[in-house]
């Protein structure tokens, strides 16, 4: 299959070989056809399928009929509205429609919160043709009165599972309801729970249901791995595979904001470049570390599932589930950074007695057990039997790489200034979204402050 298989038109096809794509993913080869004919599209993909381009090509040639360069704003309504749940994904969606359409004088804006408002207004005043936001954003344009929906003729909701566990489908559907009724409207979501179907039969009129992967599978090219751990001993363990593979990034998932924050300060402390990304940054400083990660310059990224959602970071190889998520699609989530358009990639697990029960719902959901290596000095006092038996041929080779066992010395935990790493640091549930009082509690000023954002260098 190619791209001029699809009907596409040489605008389109133009950009598509400046990106350098040589053939359509599967879920573009099924969505690009059935986009262009002006079918509503249920989609079930994860991140790193190509989706975004699979919805942006054809909406891109369903406008093209109103392209024009007036300057005036009344020749360029909103035309085509694409909902994302984190401003990370809002941002990566509206470089895909600038990408896209290069060669086509369609103009489109993003809006996401964290930021002055009134840039976006001005642009939006201006009129644009594709608006890619986040919901409450838009609903504060909607209040200004910046905004103005009565032309769209097409609406994408890109992550609707994401957006559903952000608690964004009120915002949703109050957004829909303001949407002219004849419109085309295309929901894509990793992974389909009621709720979701429910919004679906809402938002959606007979639909084309388009799946590449099966529901709730991950991509064939990632080896998976855990290491049963204890928790005082993780932050030591990831330490160890990163030196294990000292020119390899990382990113490193993390629960919570406060441990994201903190883990990452640790790591620069033992000399590893690291930088934090959770929804309590400012917009600027996660720009800023997200550049500094897609640059090289920070060999590690730490951060929290909602902060990661929708990073598009290419040729990604390992991801570390320092702690394992509370919901098992999650764990789909995370690793979907890895492991895309096909390539290898590795996820790594670190896994502490009291997680196993996490463990056990991923293994459901994913329908297979992720092996287990034992790493010597960092095994987990209350690994279980089964588990012993199914991964000692592994365990048993990476002891001989590893030498005879004997216990690891472990660097300090007590910094400098009197710190204690050593001290467990994670609150038992907790999310990104989680409001701050389900944080620890804080320590006595100055450490809290530093590892919050005080440090130097972020
Ligand atoms: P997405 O799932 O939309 O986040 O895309 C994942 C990654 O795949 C992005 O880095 C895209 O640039 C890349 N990509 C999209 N379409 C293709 C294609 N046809 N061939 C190769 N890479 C692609």
């Amino acid at each position: 299959m190619k791209f001029t298989d699809l009907g596409l038109m040489p605008e389109l096809l133009r950009a598509v070989e400046d990106a350098g794509y040589t053939e359509p993913t599967p879920i573009q080869a099924q969505a690009i056809p059935v986009v262009l004919a002006g079918r509503d599209v249920m989609g079930g993909a994860q991140t790193g399928t190509g989706k975004t381009a699979g919805f942006t090509l054809p909406v891109l040639q369903r406008l093209a009929r109103h392209a024009n360069s007036s300057p005036s704003p009344a020749r360029h309504p909103v035309r085509a509205l694409i909902l994302a749940p984190t401003r990370e994904l809002a941002m990566q969606t509206h470089e895909s429609v600038v990408t896209y359409g290069k060669y086509l004088p369609l103009r489109a804006v993003c809006v996401y919160g964290g930021v002055d408002i009134k840039p976006q207004t001005a642009e939006l005043r201006e009129g644009r043709e594709i608006v890619v936001a986040t919901p409450g954003r838009l609903l504060d344009h909607v209040q200004q009165k910046s905004v103005n929906f009565n032309q769209v003729e097409v609406v994408i909701l890109d992550e609707a599972d994401r957006m559903l566990d952000m608690g964004f489908i009120p915002d949703i559907r109050r957004i829909l309801a303001m949407l002219p009724k004849e419109r085309q409207s295309l929901l894509f979501s990793a992974t389909f729970s009621e709720e979701i179907k429910k919004l679906a039969d809402n938002m959606l009129k007979s639909p084309q249901l388009i799946e590449v992967a099966r529901r709730n599978t991950v991509s064939e090219t990632i080896t998976h791995r855990m290491h049963a751990v204890a928790s005082d001993k993780k932050r030591h363990l990831l330490l160890h595979l990163l030196r294990e593979k000292p020119d390899m990034q990382v990113l490193v998932f993390v629960g919570t904001k406060f441990g994201t924050a903190r883990l990452a300060a640790w790591l620069e402390r033992q000399g590893v470049n690291a930088v934090a990304i959770h929804g309590d940054k400012s917009q600027q400083q996660r720009t800023e570390a997200l550049e500094a990660f897609k640059g090289g310059t920070a060999r590690v990224m730490v951060a929290t599932d909602v902060a990661a959602r929708g990073l598009d970071i290419d040729d990604l190889p390992h991801v570390i589930n320092y702690e394992l998520p509370h919901v098992a699609e999650d764990y789909i989530h995370r690793i979907g950074r890895t492991g895309r358009a096909g390539k290898p990639g590795d996820a790594t697990s670190l896994v502490a007695p009291e997680e196993k029960p996490r463990l056990a719902d991923i293994e459901k959901l994913i329908k297979f057990k992720i092996e287990q290596v034992e790493i010597t000095g960092f095994e987990s006092a209350g690994r279980d039997e089964e588990r012993h038996g199914r991964g000692h041929g592994h365990a048993h080779r990476e002891r001989e790489r590893h030498g005879p066992r004997v216990p690891v010395q472990l660097p300090p935990t007590i910094a400098a200034d009197g710190f204690d790493f050593g001290k467990p640091y994670e609150p038992a549930v907790s999310s990104d979204t989680a409001p701050a009082k389900s944080e620890p509690p804080k320590r006595p000023q100055r450490p809290v402050a530093a590892l919050l954002g005080g440090i130097g260098k972020k």
